[in-house]
């Protein structure tokens, strides 16, 4: 039966990415060699970091100014490697999940931080609009996408402090204007590659003003200015990342990308609406999720969550329970997952409502 991949983290990836990565692993670049036996300094893995980080630069329009790092230690090594380098005494976050709880607990460490909205009264449904950021904090931290909680923030905000964001679930949904930003970060598992890297956009410009003493590994310059190069880099991931970014141009870039997202988030959430069975966990549409979807059971069917589960399961659906944190379903609909999965799911729901 095919299996339809709805997994948060890691996720589908294009069938391009994992078979170009599969061919790699047995010869890379007609080498004789399997990628993971290669040394990170020959020509071939030289030349995969190089077209990897000018099609990331490409795809998404950085200006110039700004550099692309790959780094070990996944999006959560960036909840401190942000301050670290960003925060000389006050930084500013919106909370609005729990990776940006997370963010926040580490920003403590390295100055006064301010909460400027949280919606962590509502469990986190809803996107905080209309607050203020402090003229004097460091910097504003978001997370565009909340991969737990389906909300995100689609628009890139005009704000009055350097701002930095968490894309590690919607990097390449969806054209970004990078100037807006002084960081963007992410891990890679969710719309890029398999785990093991994360991606910094960072603006070079934005560093070197803070008083403290930096760790070596800790420190972006040590990685601007060897290329993601200063200890061996994830080779497997990078490789893999190419081959997705690839196949990404291959398909139109991210402007496509967002026009089929955008068509696939429609179809799921217009059926969610009108299938007596169920509802949708975030209420404004404005704040709903392109990449995860969240909806629970209506009230009235409540306990037919478990029976849903197990007859989607019995359909071929792959990872559609919620997180713990919100219950019900979610479905990840990354840039790999076919418009064909959508409509499986919908006959999924639509069949289940026909038998109750
Ligand atoms: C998955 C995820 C993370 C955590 O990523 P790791 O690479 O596991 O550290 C952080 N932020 C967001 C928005 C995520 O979706």
């Amino acid at each position: 039966m095919k299996k339809h991949n709805f997994s948060a983290g890691p996720s589908i990836l294009p069938e391009y990415t994992i078979k170009n990565t599969a061919d790699a692993i047995l010869n890379f670049a007609g080498t004789g060699l399997s990628v993971m036996e290669v040394s990170h300094r020959d020509k071939e893995f030289m030349a995969v970091m190089e077209q990897a980080n000018k099609l990331f630069k490409e795809l998404l329009d950085i200006p110039s100014g700004y550099e692309v790092l790959f780094l070990g230690g996944g999006a959560s090594m960036q909840f401190c490697m942000v301050p670290y380098n960003l925060m000389n005494k006050k930084a500013a976050y919106l909370n609005t999940g729990t990776w940006a709880s997370k963010a926040i607990k580490e920003a403590h460490f390295f100055g006064e931080v301010v909460e400027v909205a949280s919606s962590k009264d509502e469990n986190f449904c809803y996107i905080p609009k209309g607050y203020e950021i402090p003229s004097d904090a460091d910097y504003f931290h978001i997370t565009t996408n909340n991969t737990i909680f389906g909300t995100e923030i689609k628009e890139d905000l005009d704000v009055n402090v350097p701002l930095v964001a968490d894309m590690s679930s919607d990097i390449f949904s969806r054209p970004i204007d990078v100037s807006k930003y002084s960081v963007i970060y992410g891990g890679a598992q969710k719309n890029l590659a398999p785990s093991g890297v994360a991606f910094v956009i960072v603006k070079e410009d934005a560093l070197g003003k803070v008083d403290r003493k930096i760790p070596t590994m800790l420190n972006y310059k040590t990685h601007i200015d060897n290329e993601s190069m200063f200890n061996t880099p994830p080779v497997v991931p990078i490789f893999s990342a190419l081959q997705t970014l690839i196949w990404l141009k291959e398909q139109g870039g991210v402007k496509e990308m967002e026009k089929r997202n955008i068509a696939k988030a429609d179809m799921l959430y217009s059926e969610i609406e009108r299938n007596k069975m169920f509802k949708a966990t975030v209420k404004n549409i404005e704040d709903r999720s392109v990449m995860n979807i969240c909806f629970v059971m209506n009230d009235e069917y409540k306990d037919l969550e478990l029976e849903f589960r197990e007859f989607a399961i019995s359909k071929g659906m792959v990872g559609i329970k919620g997180h713990r944190s919100v219950g019900g379903f979610r479905a990840s609909c990354y840039n790999a997952l076919p418009v064909e999965s959508v409509k499986a799911l919908i006959d999924v729901m639509q069949e289940f409502e026909k038998k109750h």
